[in-house]
């Protein structure tokens, strides 16, 4: 009978768990290399929900202080804002990107709060403070489709884009199914079936 009664259900069990892991982050699984996605189809709308260590995406973890890093975490944050460049959904879903939200790690002048205070020159040393803790960047996005149910798979190419990422394990929830799978080098498409 109805998957409809269910479907709500699963979205808001998963989401409650992306919620969690994002609440959470800090204290969740970080294992450099591995990234987690995400994804529910519910009616039009699919929601992409991405989680990447800060190593494998900067290449660093802890706050930029150099002309260096700050830019890098600038093309970061413009590459996930774009996911045209890593994303394609089947196009025959008609599908548009709505909204986009990226997190990046830690405060940056382009970021922090009303330009509070942003040790953009700290003069001193960084050492084991920083390899105490891991900083994961996260972005969510959601796509609304005229044909939902014709977007049968979407191809993720961030491995491609950063290489030093070597796993992406992927949960997916959608319509009446609901799975996982991993992508790797090579291994680039999210089927929505088994
Ligand atoms: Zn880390």
């Amino acid at each position: 009978m109805s998957a409809d009664r269910y479907r709500p259900i699963c979205s808001a069990v998963l989401l409650a768990a992306m919620a969690c892991a994002h609440a959470s982050h800090t204290h969740s699984a970080h294992v450099h290399g591995e990234a987690k996605l995400g994804i529910v189809r519910e009616g039009a709308s699919i929601v992409l929900w991405l989680r990447v260590p800060g190593q494998n995406m900067m290449g660093f973890e802890h706050d930029p202080v150099t002309p260096a890093e700050l830019e890098t975490v600038r093309d970061v944050m413009a590459f996930l804002k774009n996911p045209a460049q890593w994303v394609q959904l089947d196009a025959a879903g008609g599908c548009t990107v709505q909204t986009v939200d990226v997190r990046p790690p830690f405060k940056t002048a382009s970021n922090g709060a009303s330009g509070d205070s942003v040790p953009l020159h700290s003069g001193s040393p960084r050492n084991e403070a920083e390899h105490s803790k891991h900083e994961n960047v996260e972005a969510t996005y959601r796509y609304e489709c005229r044909s939902p149910l014709s977007v049968r798979g979407i191809d993720i190419s961030l491995i491609r884009a950063y290489p030093s990422l070597h796993k992406i394990q992927v949960d997916i929830v959608s319509d009446d199914w609901q799975g996982s799978q991993l992508l790797q080098p090579g291994v680039e498409r999210v089927h929505f079936s088994r």
